[in-house]
């Protein structure tokens, strides 16, 4: 921990507040950063001096106020950062400049289950259309699912994607990425996402839960991502609804996710058409009849609602945002059932502080990953967060 009397730190808490003053209002003024800081005015020139020298700001023209006095108006110059996620069946990236407005996006796929070899090929690929003519990026953030080792860069399980597992993403991104580079586990990165551009900017403490392929979430505690002790937590997909029961790609029996992932539904699904689809991407709004298809929302709905009742009756958020190919599949309706199923495995008092509402954001995955190189110029790690 750092020691807050030290000048250094206190100059770069300010500094941050001053970032993240611009980000939030584009063409500000001097005197309108002291409005909305706590910092004085000689404070706030040294430190615009200093962002002007970084070339990291520039000055663009000047605005007259109400009271007809002309304020010279200030704005980040034109710099990026890139996020990349590293999906089952493709690889998505995003541009996004500093005030975290996607400027370009590029996605490429591949067959589920490829090998270590098409994975890498196709990051550098989107790597390369990403950057390539850009001299402005100053990180790329990346985001894959599994169980990763933050600390020596092992991907210790990735159960969805084997052609990761036991790979070291440090060495293996270093010989494709040239940036600077951070990496963070996929529902981590939403939750971040969630933090920096959707409805978490509302709130200090909240979990963002995607329902997919896997099942996964993120756990926003006081603006930062809560990890745990072993740096793994939020593996809400394998906590166990039904004791005994259905078998897991985990290996074991009962998990949220063999009952409501996108493998599960497709199962479900295919019982229902007379033609059955590879996968739940191809299927058509209508093709199952209606009662059929509310039945299947609701009972998925209600068993996502016992798996998120085990995180209502421990963490007690204020707010959980969903999101995901299921979310997205059976929309809002689905969040009645949810709210049956936790309240039917919860205690009272703990559910009636919970919200739950469906992310807006698109390409929030790519997005997240972005956040963890805005959040190298942005925030002050212990201290201060966006
Ligand atoms: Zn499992």
């Amino acid at each position: 921990m750092k020691d807050l009397k030290n000048h250094s730190l206190i100059k770069e808490i300010n500094r941050a507040k001053i970032l993240d003053t611009i980000r939030r209002n584009p063409l500000v003024a001097r005197s309108q950063i002291a409005d909305k800081t706590d910092l004085d005015r000689k404070s706030i020139t040294n430190f615009v001096n200093e962002l002007l020298a970084e070339n990291l700001i520039e000055e663009a023209g000047r605005k007259e106020n109400s009271a007809g006095r002309p304020f010279t108006m200030l704005r980040f110059k034109e710099k990026y950062v890139a996020g990349i996620y590293i999906a089952p069946r493709f690889i998505r990236g995003v541009l996004l400049d500093l005030y975290g407005t996607i400027v370009s996006s590029y996605e490429e796929d591949y067959p589920i289950f490829s090998p270590r070899e098409k994975i890498l090929e196709t990051l550098k690929n989107v790597y390369t259309r990403l950057t390539f003519g850009n001299n402005a990026i100053t990180g790329i953030g990346i985001c894959l699912p599994g169980i990763i080792d933050l600390e020596s860069g092992l991907v210790r399980e990735s159960i969805n994607m084997p052609g990761i597992r036991g790979i070291n993403y440090r060495d293996e991104f270093a010989k494709i990425i040239s940036h600077p580079f951070y990496v963070e586990e996929e529902s981590a990165a939403i939750a971040l996402a969630e933090k920096w551009f959707g409805r978490g900017r509302n709130y200090d403490d909240f979990v963002c839960v995607e329902v997919s392929g896997g099942i996964g979430s993120g756990i926003i505690y006081q603006r930062r991502l809560f990890k745990g002790a072993g740096k793994y937590a939020g593996e809400i997909g394998h906590v166990v609804i039904h004791p005994g029961g259905k078998l897991c790609r985990c290996g074991n029996h009962g998990c949220l996710e063999a009952y409501c992932s996108e493998t599960a539904l497709l199962a479900e699904i295919n019982k229902l058409l007379k033609t059955p689809i590879e996968r739940l991407f191809y299927y058509e709004e209508g093709s199952i009849d209606t009662a059929s298809f509310e039945k299947l929302r609701e009972n998925t709905g209600i068993e996502i609602g016992h798996g998120l009742a085990a995180m209502v009756n421990i963490l007690c958020p204020r707010v959980i945002i969903l999101t995901g190919s299921i979310v997205a599949l059976f929309g809002e309706k689905l969040l009645d059932s949810i709210r049956r199923g936790i309240a039917e495995s919860s205690l009272r008092g703990c559910t009636e502080n919970t919200s739950i509402y469906i992310s807006q954001l698109e390409l929030l995955d790519a997005m997240g990953a972005a956040t963890l190189a805005l959040s190298k110029i942005f925030e002050v790690p212990d201290y201060y967060y966006v």
